[in-house]
C-alpha cells in the first residue's frame, strides 16, 4: 500500500467517532455489541427550527444482520479479532457506509415520531 495517507480526508460531515472495547449493550436485545459509533447529526424539530447534536449507534451482530452495510462490518470482525493499520481504513470506509445507513434509518425514524405526534394531536 504505497503512499497511502489518512490525514487530509475528513470533513465536518465525517467525524465519526468509534469505539470498539467496552461498548454498550444492544438497546435491542441486550446483547453484546461490536461497535459504538457517535456522529454529528442534524434535524428539523416540530417548529422548523435547525436542531444538531450528535446521535450514538451500536452495531449488534444479532439485530443488524441481513442489512448490507452492517454486514460487511460484521465480516470484518469476524476475521480481524483486532484492527491492525493493515485494516484501518478499511475499517473506516466500512463505518462511514454503515454510519449513513443508520443516519437514514434514524432520521425516518424522527419523521414518522413528529407525524404520529401530529396525528395523536388531531392535526394530520
Ligand atoms: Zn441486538
Amino acid at each position: 500500500m504505497a503512499g497511502s495517507g489518512v490525514s487530509g480526508e475528513t470533513s465536518d460531515r465525517d467525524q465519526i467517532l468509534c469505539k470498539v472495547e467496552d461498548t454498550p449493550l444492544c438497546p435491542q436485545c441486550a446483547g453484546s455489541t461490536l461497535l459504538l459509533a457517535q456522529f454529528p447529526h442534524s434535524w428539523r424539530n416540530g417548529r422548523s427550527e435547525d436542531v444538531s447534536g450528535v446521535k450514538e449507534a451500536v452495531l449488534c451482530p444479532g439485530c443488524h444482520h441481513g442489512e448490507p452495510a452492517a454486514d460487511e462490518l460484521i465480516a470484518l470482525f469476524a476475521v480481524d479479532d483486532r484492527l491492525g493499520p493493515e485494516n484501518v481504513e478499511v475499517f473506516g470506509g466500512l463505518v462511514a457506509a454503515w454510519v449513513e445507513s443508520v443516519r437514514h434509518r434514524a432520521v425516518d425514524d424522527e419523521v414518522l415520531t413528529a407525524e404520529f405526534e401530529l396525528w395523536k394531536q388531531g392535526e394530520l
